[in-house]
């Protein structure tokens, strides 16, 4: 899920911020508030809502798509000693190493096949575009089967952040999205969502970036699942490279659930199973409105579950994982951005209590090409803000990462369709 190319949750760059939860804010009683029609209504997405992937040729099977018994398993189907299967992992996990040539604790002679074996090339770059005086990069990967991804990484000074695609497309026709107008592929498997971390995580560690002086944290702290795709329509891969990414190092890559984001629509079933998988990342609701009329055409995916069925699972989500939600509401001017919105997204997200389980992230809409629609007024979307504070809801205005380089999700894709790999940026290994 994801609509704005800058998909960080912090608060720390956020213009406005955070505030603690007051009952007794001041203002006008929500539950006299009557949402207007709105002046600019949008047009409601033609495309039908995808549950299921079409099937399509699966990506080889990568050293990153096993558990740690898989790969025992298999380095000793490939004639080899279980114990390999850690040193492999160590190598690919720890060291981000992928060449072969710097495996240098196993024989030479089984160094190229267990390279071609267990890690296939998934992602070939096909194009990298930086801004931000080189802190955001953009990446355009083509799949084995020329499906385009998108990911990003975001360098901040106590934090390195990656957003990365779940699915080449997406099904759920957001009628304001990129990716969503493109439709869904298929869905990306464990390993090539992987991949996008490995990849930031080594441009990191080699120092290949633009302006990777010293003082840099050093690795991917950071992880949400913002690209192309609605990530819990892709369950199964999706909670495998949750595991891959928390499983401790050598096993995987030893990142911490608390950095991790996990952003839905709102597919309810899957909230409640992702709150049951003992990995607490912070789940991301993209709201976008309070009232089920308008969320049933921006979200399409409302008219299966409905606004107070998603602000419920969000709820419960938050009481079985301790972890505070983030409520996504992208701004659009005169569509989403009045006060009498603020002020029912307030009494939403109020009705559930205020210990502190919610937070409102606030979004100025990055339109995509030929759209109808754009960004709120700096005023009204100041207004906003003042409303839901003056509920006592936490909110920020989340500070929007790379749109000069087609940052909103699936505009990358969309404009590259054409492009050929071989005559962008070369493969690379190791
Ligand atoms: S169409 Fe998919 S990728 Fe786009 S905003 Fe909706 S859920 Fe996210």
């Amino acid at each position: 899920m994801s609509v704005t190319g800058s998909p960080d949750l912090s608060s720390s760059e956020a213009r406005t911020p955070a505030r603690t939860p007051d009952a007794t804010a001041p203002g006008t009683d929500a539950s006299d508030v009557t949402i207007p029609e709105y002046v600019q209504p949008p047009d409601r997405s033609t495309l039908p809502l995808v549950f299921t992937a079409p099937r399509r040729g699966k990506p080889p099977v990568h050293w990153a798509d096993l558990d740690p018994a898989q790969r025992r398993g298999a380095m000793e189907a490939a004639g080899h000693r279980a114990y390999r299967a850690r040193q492999l992992s160590a190598h690919y996990f720890e060291g981000l190493r992928d060449d072969p040539d710097t495996w240098t604790d196993l024989p030479v002679a089984v160094r190229g096949e267990l390279a071609s074996t267990f890690m296939p090339p998934l992602l070939t770059p096909v194009r990298e575009l930086t801004c931000d005086d080189g802190d955001t990069v953009k990446s355009l990967w083509k799949l084995h089967d020329g499906a385009l991804v998108e990911s990003v990484l975001m360098r901040y000074p106590d934090r390195v952040t990656m957003c990365v695609s779940s699915q080449a497309g997406c099904g759920m026709a957001c009628p304001f999205c990129a990716t969503g107008q493109g439709g869904l592929q298929r869905n990306m498997s464990t390993a090539e969502i992987v991949e996008q971390v490995v990849d930031g995580a080594r441009k990191l560690a080699q120092g290949t970036l633009a302006d990777a002086e010293a003082g840099r944290t050093p690795r991917v702290s950071n992880v949400v699942f913002m690209g192309m795709g609605e990530p819990l329509a892709n369950y199964k891969a999706v909670s495998g490279a949750l595991r891959q990414l928390t499983t401790p190092n050598p096993d995987g890559l030893g990142m911490s659930a608390r950095g991790i984001t996990v952003s839905t629509v709102g597919l309810v079933p899957r909230i409640h199973e992702l709150a049951t998988e003992g990995i607490p990342v912070t789940l991301a609701l993209s709201l976008h409105a309070p009232d089920d009329e308008l969320r049933d055409e921006l979200v399409p995916v409302n008219t299966r579950w409905n606004v107070d069925e998603v602000v419920d699972a969000a709820w419960e989500y938050a009481k079985t994982t301790k972890r505070r939600v983030s409520i996504e509401y992208i701004l659009i001017r005169d569509v989403n951005d009045q006060p009498q919105r603020a002020e029912q997204l307030a009494k939403v997200l109020r009705r559930r209590g205020t210990w502190g389980w919610v937070h409102v992230n606030l979004i100025p809409l990055n339109p995509t090409p030929g759209s109808r629609w754009t960004a709120s007024r700096r005023r009204d979307e100041d207004e906003f803000v003042r409303r839901l504070q003056a509920r006592g809801v936490p909110v920020t205005v989340r500070d929007t990462r790379g749109r000069e380089i087609d940052g909103a999700c699936g505009q990358l894709a969309a404009g590259s369709a054409d492009i050929d790999a071989s005559v962008q940026v070369p493969a690379r290994r190791g």
